[in-house]
């Protein structure tokens, strides 16, 4: 890690995929000297417990183009940020429903084709010509993106923090910050396990852990920590491989291929629970109860799965805020303290949003239209204070989806 530096002019706390995301970008695109700390090995967070999937399909306008950029920069990875690669996988994604979502489905679907993404509605034959381990009965239809899959998210996080590190930046891990100095109603640092950085500004990109450096000093934040159980199984040698990542709107099964005869699958539950710590894996019970809600929901959709093997169990909380979608503002419309930049609350949908957090957040903090090469995002909808103000995001989606 090298000596640490006393003085910086951004910290950014964490290095998950949005701390990362945001380091590489302000390093890129400014000549600030930045410091990007967190307190685990980098992925160390939620980021390295994630099911990898990404996607396009989203309610909203400004999620969809946050999507569909985060998309292109994984997809164009030498041309956006020259460094490593995000091991991208395509084996095309489908959200799948009943006939009691299916109206909002085509509303999607028409959304993101409007702006730009791969998709269309296919009906139950297709699903089942796409995707033959599929049992399309009762479907009403789904929508599918041929270039959905899947990114391994250590290459992604490494690869910025590689090119960050590149142009200038220091990355420091593991470092813990202990508390945000302010001083007169503004930031002026960090006291980490090290000792002392000063900065006049901060970003803080922790994830589910963001309220315990948040609450401290007076920014209080509704996100909610709750847990989400995931499996690994691996198919028979020679059985049929599943070659889609599958959202099913109606079981809340989501399931992925991963390498060789392995297969990712959550099968969520109406209500995650709350936790404290965000990386305690479930107890025993609860991992047995979401073994037998997921033989429920391969049961019905994936019939041929329900022979598969459990290889490993793991668990990882989302940073939940009320409408499911992330923050992206500056602490000072919710709080007294300036030169405070929050990108936290990403609700589950951090992965596939993380290249244009980066983006959007460095644009705020540099306080330009929009960093290089990046389009024009208005990320208004997802300031902190849509909350106080009620103007909260619309969902067409329960449980596995939440978009
Ligand atoms: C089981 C599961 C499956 C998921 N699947 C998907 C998916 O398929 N697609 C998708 O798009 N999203 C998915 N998500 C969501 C996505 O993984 C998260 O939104 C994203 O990883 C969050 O990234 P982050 O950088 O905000 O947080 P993190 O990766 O948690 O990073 C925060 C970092 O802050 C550090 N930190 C915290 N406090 C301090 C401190 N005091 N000092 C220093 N460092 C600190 C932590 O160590 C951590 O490394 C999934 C989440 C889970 C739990």
């Amino acid at each position: 890690m090298g000596s640490l530096p006393t003085e910086v002019d951004v910290v950014v706390i964490g290095a998950g995929v949005c701390g990362a995301s945001i380091g590489y970008q302000l390093a890129r695109n400014s000549e600030l000297r930045v410091a990007v700390v967190d307190a685990r090995p980098p992925v160390g967070g939620i980021s390295g417990r994630t099911f990898g999937q990404i996607r396009q399909h989203y309610s909203n306008e400004l999620l969809v183009r946050m999507a569909l950029r985060g998309f292109h920069c994984l997809r164009n990875w030498t041309a956006e940020v020259g460094y490593g690669d995000p091991g991208y996988v395509r084996f095309g994604y489908m959200l799948i429903v009943t006939a009691d979502q299916i109206d909002g489905l085509r509303r999607n679907v028409e959304l993101g084709r409007s702006l730009g993404v791969d998709t269309r509605v296919v009906g139950p034959d297709e699903i089942a010509a796409i995707e033959p381990l599929v049992n399309a009965a009762g479907l009403a239809g789904g929508a599918y993106e041929p270039d959905g899959g899947y990114i391994d998210v250590t290459k992604m996080v490494l690869s910025w923090l590689g090119a960050a590190t590149a142009h200038g930046a220091r990355v420091l891990t593991p470092l813990g910050v202990q508390e945000i100095l302010t001083a007169g109603g503004a930031v002026t640092g960090v006291a980490t396990d090290g000792g002392e950085i000063r900065a006049p500004i901060v970003v803080v990109a922790t994830g589910a852990w963001a309220p315990d450096l948040l609450d401290p000093i007076g920014v209080h934040l509704p996100i909610e920590r709750r847990r989400l159980d995931m499996v690994t199984l691996e198919q028979e040698p020679g059985a049929r491989a599943l070659h889609l990542c599958i959202t099913d709107g109606n079981s809340n099964l989501v399931i992925r291929p991963d390498m060789g005869r392995r297969i990712l699958a959550v099968a969520y539950p109406r209500e995650m629970p709350e936790v404290d710590d965000p990386l305690a894996d479930a107890p025993a019970q609860a991992h047995h109860e979401h073994s037998v809600r997921l033989n429920k929901a391969l049961a019905e959709r994936l019939p041929a799965l329900t022979v598969a093997g459990t290889v490993s169990t793991t668990s990882g909380a989302y940073d939940i805020t009320p409408d499911y979608h992330p923050i992206l503002g500056w602490a000072e419309e919710v709080s007294d303290v300036a030169g405070l930049y929050l990108a936290v609350g990403l609700s589950g949908h951090g992965l596939k949003l993380s290249p244009c957090i980066g983006e959007i957040a460095a644009a705020h903090v540099l306080g330009v239209e929009q960093v290089a090469g990046a389009p024009p995002i208005d990320a208004g909808p997802l300031r902190p204070s849509r909350f106080a103000d009620g103007d909260l995001m619309h969902l067409t989606y329960g449980p596995s989806a939440r978009a």
